[in-house]
């Protein structure tokens, strides 16, 4: 049996992608293969693929996915062939089937189809992180996130008016600002460049009685570090989790000063990932969220594998919203 995976044996543009056609592989020892059925489309993805996130080439690409356990190496004793799961950050999820250790799966439940964890798994435990542990809210703060109609922030805005918090977003477009306030973000700002060069000041010290945020969520990077700086309160925290216009090129001691004593932390869902037992009780805890209709994960891209350039073109051009997945 012969199954098509998307492989890369160079940096570059989404041109580098490569269809390929191989043996399945078969599970060795602690491992499962899972026929994927649905994966997710994330940022991070173009970071791979263009060496911002340098991996050793040749590689696979795409990092989270749902399918279906169709062969059990030894030694796994808690799966069982058929079983629906999902995973995300392990390499080489574009593709018809992947090789995964058995620790790396979460158990789908029956109101999760395949479609929804291939979207949400990854952004939604990112959202689950930043919300309760990075920052932890409380309810009734008013906080900045950037990027409010992606992936990770349509999410975030649903998430963030269940816990009562008041959910200031930035967004490119009019339209994703409607789209942002719909998913009950309070307020949501257009990015332009006036905006960058501090255009909102006024309206950020209206929104929070002049005292600045308490946390500032940023994955844009680069080209929002200044305003965001600006934007928080003594003592706030900045919350770098991406690169969306390219890293904040260097983070000085003297400006966290200047800025009001403020905290600087670059989380990664990868160390969360990595503490034991966290993956599944975070995925539970989004899995409820989503029986109980309060997150709704808005699928508003689908592609074909074949499609796997477009996808990656249509995110880094930011005409996308909510999640994007690829049907194998
Ligand atoms: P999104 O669907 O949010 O897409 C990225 C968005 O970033 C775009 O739609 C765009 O929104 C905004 N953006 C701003 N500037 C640029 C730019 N120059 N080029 C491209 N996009 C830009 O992606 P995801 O939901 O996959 O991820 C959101 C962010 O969260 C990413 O930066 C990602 O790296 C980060 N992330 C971090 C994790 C972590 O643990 N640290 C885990 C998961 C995601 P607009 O047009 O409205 O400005």
């Amino acid at each position: 049996m012969t199954i098509t995976s998307v492989k890369i044996s160079e940096f570059g543009g989404p041109d580098v992608m490569q269809l390929v056609n191989q043996p399945s592989p078969m599970p060795q020892t602690g491992e499962v293969r899972v026929k994927l059925t649905a994966i997710g489309v994330n940022l991070i993805d173009t970071y791979h693929r263009t060496g911002l996130y340098p991996l050793p080439l040749p590689s696979g690409l795409g990092c989270e996915g749902a399918g279906v356990i169709d062969a059990i190496g030894d030694g796994v004793d808690n799966l069982t062939i058929g079983e629906r799961v999902g995973f995300c950050m392990a390499m080489g999820a574009y593709s018809e089937a992947i090789i995964l250790p058995h620790t790396s799966l979460v158990k789908l439940p029956d109101n999760v189809s395949d479609a929804q964890a291939a979207a949400v798994l990854l952004k939604g435990m990112t959202v689950d992180y930043l919300f309760h542990e990075t920052f932890a809210l409380t309810g009734g703060e008013t906080v900045l996130f950037h990027a409010a109609a992606g992936g990770v922030g349509l999410l975030a805005c649903q998430w963030a008016k269940h816990l009562d918090v008041a959910l200031i977003g930035t967004a490119s477009t009019e339209a994703k600002c409607e789209m942002a306030r719909a998913h009950g973000a309070a307020h949501c700002f257009i990015l332009d460049e006036a905006a960058l060069a501090g255009g909102l000041r006024d309206s950020f010290n209206q929104l929070t009685d002049g005292k600045g945020f308490p946390v500032v969520y940023d994955s844009v990077g680069k080209s929002t570090y200044q305003m965001s700086l600006q934007a928080l309160a003594p003592l706030g925290t900045f919350v770098s989790f991406g690169n969306a216009s390219g890293p904040i090129e260097a983070v000085s001691p003297a400006a966290l000063a200047a800025a009001g004593s403020v905290y600087f932390t670059r989380p990664t869902l990868a160390t969360h990932m990595a503490r034991p037992g966290w993956m599944q009780k975070s995925a539970n805890r989004l899995f409820d969220l989503m029986a109980r209709k309060i997150i709704n994960v808005d699928i508003n891209q689908t592609y074909r594998l074949a499609d796997v350039a477009q996808a990656h073109r249509d995110l880094e051009a930011r005409i996308t919203t909510g999640c994007s997945i690829i049907l194998p």
